[in-house]
């Protein structure tokens, strides 16, 4: 058989993280009840006019920066003609001839080594709507029309599923911590398309391109490259098979991507400029006024956690892989908790609670305030540890207050020696043999102690303490 080299670009689709949507001033925030969000502009009726969110264009600005691209000095919006039920213009608002930003770059790392990934360019353009199958029936809900995007469009560099997922993960990590989208791949504020064909390997002439939509996770992009890959290698190998160029849905539960339509090219989509917004003129002072705001990068946090404040490269690498860990690590440095101890809990503690299938760092919903104050009662020996252990999942799931919660439930650490001294001397008159066993060397038996001492005091008292005490009266007795 042929060696096949697989090549593949992509098109990623990113919601802003602005509050109104792209042309009016509904609220573009996502989880309302169907239709709650739709005006006469963003439903497309008749005479309306559509009016550019300067936020929109701004996040859009700091998208360009982040992915290094060239800035276009004046950008236009163009219409996109094509029928769906959930696009009821008619026409999708977007940028074909001038869009925010060409010639973008982005470096990736893999097992390989790194790559820079070259980006066609990226444009501002507005969502459709949402159909929804249920019972027989389509019901349309406009509540995502007009929510602004990016689209960024990469060259087909790719030549690896693991490239692709590397290039997400730092599309990801680039825009979420400039503040330009959650990128929430489970809520679709991250969609991306898979354009793949494969080639014999020495050769340069493209082959023969289909376009995979509908993976809603990295694990599916990948299972989907997979198969796509060797869908068009058997094709090619057999013949049983006719490759043509069309736009297939991937099917995670079945495994395999299905024909939806054949790919239109953009003369099918009869573009033109649309003349109802005036073209926005992006000045090099704007440019600089959001570079300025931009929020410090995943790079620039990982570079001080691991300078000056010399935390160790695997944790900075697990902290600044997600946002809302760098902001749980921010919140409780602002309490002035010692940085080994936010390390701790958030590397071991934070990460080990159960956050539920499908979910990610990012999801992490904790209040800060009563997280650092669980940590400093723990270092002020307020409550130990396995307490503080149990509270915190309390925290996460109920909001519980930790002082309030230890007052009430008494929690308290157990610091009388005299309590702690009076457990032990009963356990060592119980068991003699467990005594005789520790005086010939068993040191089990001093684990089987110290875990009876925590049991005796409800797993209160202060395991440092316990040991020391068992230490000296297993030697006295
Ligand atoms: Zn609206
Ligand atoms: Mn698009």
């Amino acid at each position: 058989m042929k060696e096949y080299e697989i090549v593949m670009g992509l098109e990623v689709h990113v919601e802003l993280a602005t509050n109104s949507k792209l042309f009016c001033s509904c609220s573009a925030k996502f989880g309302a009840d169907a239709n709650e969000h739709v005006c006469p502009a963003c439903a497309g009726m008749p005479g309306m006019l559509p009016i550019a969110n300067k936020r929109a264009v701004e996040l859009g600005i700091a998208a360009s920066i982040v992915t290094n691209s060239e800035i276009t000095p004046v950008i236009s919006f163009d219409k996109k003609n094509y029928f769906y039920p959930d696009l009821s213009c008619g026409y999708q608002i977007t940028q074909l001839y001038a869009p925010i930003c060409r010639n973008g770059r982005v470096e990736i790392e893999t097992s390989k080594g790194k790559k820079d990934i070259t980006l066609k360019q990226i444009h501002i353009e507005e969502d459709a709507g949402k159909l929804v199958h249920s019972h027989g029936v389509s019901l349309v809900d406009y509540n995502r029309c007009s929510v602004p995007l990016v689209e960024i469009v990469s060259n087909p560099d790719f030549r690896s599923a693991e490239e692709v997922l590397a290039y997400l993960e730092k599309l990801r990590a680039l825009l979420s911590f400039a503040g330009v989208s959650d990128c929430k791949m489970q809520e679709g504020s991250m969609r991306c398309d898979v354009n793949l064909s494969v080639r014999e390997k020495g050769t340069t002439a493209f082959g023969v391109r289909t376009e995979m939509k509908n993976m809603n996770s990295f694990s599916a992009i990948e299972r989907a490259i997979e198969y796509e890959a060797q869908r068009h290698i058997d094709a090619l190998e057999t013949g049983c098979e006719e490759l043509v160029q069309e736009t297939r849905r991937w099917d995670d539960n079945a495994g395999k991507s299905f024909s939806m339509r054949n790919k239109e090219n953009a003369t099918d989509y009869r573009y033109f400029p649309d003349c109802d917004i005036m073209p926005i003129v992006v000045t090099d002072e704007w440019i600089e006024k959001v570079r300025a705001t931009l929020p410090e990068s995943a790079h620039d946090k990982y570079a001080r956690m691991t300078g000056e404040l010399s935390i160790s490269e695997v944790d900075a690498k697990i902290i600044t892989k997600s946002k809302r860990l760098c902001d749980i690590f921010d919140a409780l440095m602002a309490h002035g908790l010692p940085v080994k101890d936010v390390v701790t809990w958030i590397v071991t503690e934070l990460l080990s609670l159960d956050i539920g299938e499908n979910k990610s760092y990012d999801d992490i919903e904790i209040d800060c305030d009563k997280l650092a104050s669980l940590i400093s009662m723990t270092n002020k020996k307020v409550i130990n540890r396995t307490v503080a252990k149990k509270i915190l999942a309390l925290v996460y799931t109920d909001n519980v207050d930790p002082e309030t919660y230890v007052k009430e439930n008494n929690l308290g650490m157990v610091s009388d020696t005299g309590a702690i001294e009076a457990i032990i001397a009963q356990l060592i008159a119980e068991n003699p043999n467990s005594v005789k066993e520790y005086k010939e060397g068993n040191a089990k038996v001093f684990t089987f102690f110290v875990g009876k001492t925590m049991k005796q005091t409800a797993g209160k008292a202060d395991p440092t303490v316990v040991r020391e005490i068992l230490a000296r009266m297993l030697d006295e007795a």
